[in-house]
């Protein structure tokens, strides 16, 4: 195993620099000691950030380019990830915790993205629109120019590629504002970039701190176009900074994603569907199941085998568990968990109860037992807010129109699932369930193919799928006096 360099810059304009905000530690969570140094960026390195992307973009270097060209670097750039999974695998792990076989699997993800986009590349075409014989009239599809990215901390890599490549496949340059607690692994999409060949200026990568780099590049007036994936309350400011540079955002926000389990579910498939669904990334995830709402008549059953699931996980430091399996590794920070414990007990002393886990681990680093709670009721704040952690509430429910009223008893809207052998009753709970995605009978089922993003407070816009490549490119209808 490499050791981790100990400092790590942030990269403009094709050159590795300094930050004009100094530094910042970045944490190993699976220790608690301190990993590496990161430079900060200040709103003077975001402003030269966004110059760079801006000549680059006028230049037409990238956008002038036949798109296959264009989508051949961008596939390029998934393969070397691919090419150097262990050492981004170890450094990703190492800054954000998950199991190094999850950060296999999010590395893949994120390589996955480079292959789909960059493929979509030459698919990006306008129309030609009769205005009878005296006019010749099309459309063309042009790139918005610069692409702001502002990146959470559970996926540095994934959610980033997501973005980046549909954003480069479409001929825009961008500016990744990277997570201020895991910045690390994002350099190796830098590194890609230069792989690749793709003009110095086109990609640039920024560490710095939310209210001040963040702030500065969602309401810098040379950015054309945002993509920002978080919290509600800071995509709700990103919204307002680009209202007021009347340019489009897309929001990936939170969720608090039912799983609807009726009386003739498949209860031990449904185990499956629970390990990834809430354990997975200790339920650092956007779209994470962390409801579920059982049918009365298979409550007990249900809620036995998930609990003998969370208490069968080994929770330990990710770096030492490098085979899927069992496993979970530490949460992102020990402010995290420590939230996560919190509503835990505030939801025991509201009436819940703990039917497997709901504490820390008595050790250094940010762990927490894999966490089910029972007799959870759609009042409870445990039932309504986000806990980002490994924390599953479990209702109950009667009949299907009250399991559909829990469901959607929440601000957010990101996904939903319905698990029954009736396909008539899934494709009715389908279409009721107010989400931007439905699994019926798999958590997760679909991929970078299918449109993912939010009704009500999970956001708007769509990312994955071709939805994603119409948020980076403009309408231009061009007629022609024959
Ligand atoms: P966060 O909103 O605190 O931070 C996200 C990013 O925004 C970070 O890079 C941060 O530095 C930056 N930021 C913070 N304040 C800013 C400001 N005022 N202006 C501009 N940028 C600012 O969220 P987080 O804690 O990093 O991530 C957890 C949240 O993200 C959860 O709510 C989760 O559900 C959500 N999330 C959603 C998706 C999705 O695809 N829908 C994916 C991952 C995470």
């Amino acid at each position: 195993m490499q050791s981790i360099e100990a400092y790590w810059q942030n990269h403009i304009d094709g050159e590795w620099v300094d930050g004009s905000a100094g530094r910042i530690d970045i944490t190993d969570p699976a220790t608690g000691e301190k990993l590496a140094e990161h430079a900060l960026a200040g709103a003077d390195d975001v402003d030269r950030a966004v110059q760079a992307a801006k000549r680059v973009h006028l230049s037409g270097a990238l956008s002038s380019l036949r798109p296959v060209e264009r989508g051949r670097m961008v596939t390029a750039m998934g393969r070397y990830l691919l090419d150097n999974i262990d050492e981004i695998a170890q450094v990703l792990t190492l800054e954000q915790g998950k199991p190094l076989w999850e950060s296999h699997v999010e590395i893949e993800g994120a390589a996955r993205y480079f292959e789909y986009y960059g493929n979509q590349a030459e698919t990006v075409e306008g129309r030609s629109i009769p205005l009878g014989a005296n006019y010749f009239d099309f459309t063309v599809m042009e790139p918005y120019g610069v692409s702001a990215q502002i990146i959470p901390w559970n996926y540095p890599i994934e959610m980033t590629a997501r973005s980046l490549s549909a954003s480069l496949a479409t001929g825009n340059t961008a500016v990744i504002k990277s997570p201020e607690m895991t910045p690390l692994s994002c350099a190796y999409l830098i590194k890609a970039a230069e792989a690749v060949g793709l003009p110095a200026g086109a990609v640039n990568l920024i560490c710095g701190l939310g209210s001040e780099a963040g702030a500065a590049l969602s309401g810098h007036e040379d950015v054309n176009q945002i993509v920002f994936t978080g919290s509600v309350p800071t995509g709700i400011a990103i919204a307002t900074a680009a209202a007021k540079n009347v340019v489009p955002c897309i929001l990936e926000l939170g969720g608090k994603s039912a799983a609807i389990v009726h009386g003739d579910a498949d209860l031990e498939a449904f185990e499956s569907d629970v390990r990834w669904g809430i354990y997975f990334n200790a339920g650092q995830v956007c779209s994470a199941m962390s409801r579920i709402i059982v049918h009365d008549s298979v409550h007990g059953e249900l809620v036995s085998r998930i609990s003998s699931l969370a208490d069968s996980l080994s929770v330990g430091p990710g770096i030492d568990r490098p085979e899927f399996g069992a496993n979970m590794g530490a949460m992102v920070s020990d402010a995290q968990r420590d939230r996560a414990c919190e509503m835990v007990s505030q939801a025991v002393a509201a009436g819940a109860k703990v039917a497997a886990g709901g504490r820390k681990l008595n050790q250094p680093g940010a762990f927490m037992e894999p966490t089910v709670l029972t007799d959870v009721t759609p009042d409870m704040d445990i039932a309504n807010e986000e806990v980002f952690g490994p924390v599953v509430s479990v209702l109950k429910f009667q009949d299907d129109d009250e399991a559909i009223e829990i469901a959607n008893g929440t601000p957010y809207g990101l996904v939903g699932g319905v698990f029954t052998a009736d396909l008539d009753r899934a494709t009715q709970s389908a279409h009721r369930i107010r989400a931007g995605q439905i699994f019926v009978n798999e958590w997760y089922a679909g991929g970078v193919e299918t449109p993912f993003g939010g009704y009500g407070k999970s956001g708007y816009g769509r990312e994955k799928g071709r939805e994603a490549l119409w948020n980076y490119v403009q309408t231009k209808n061009i007629a022609i006096k024959l």
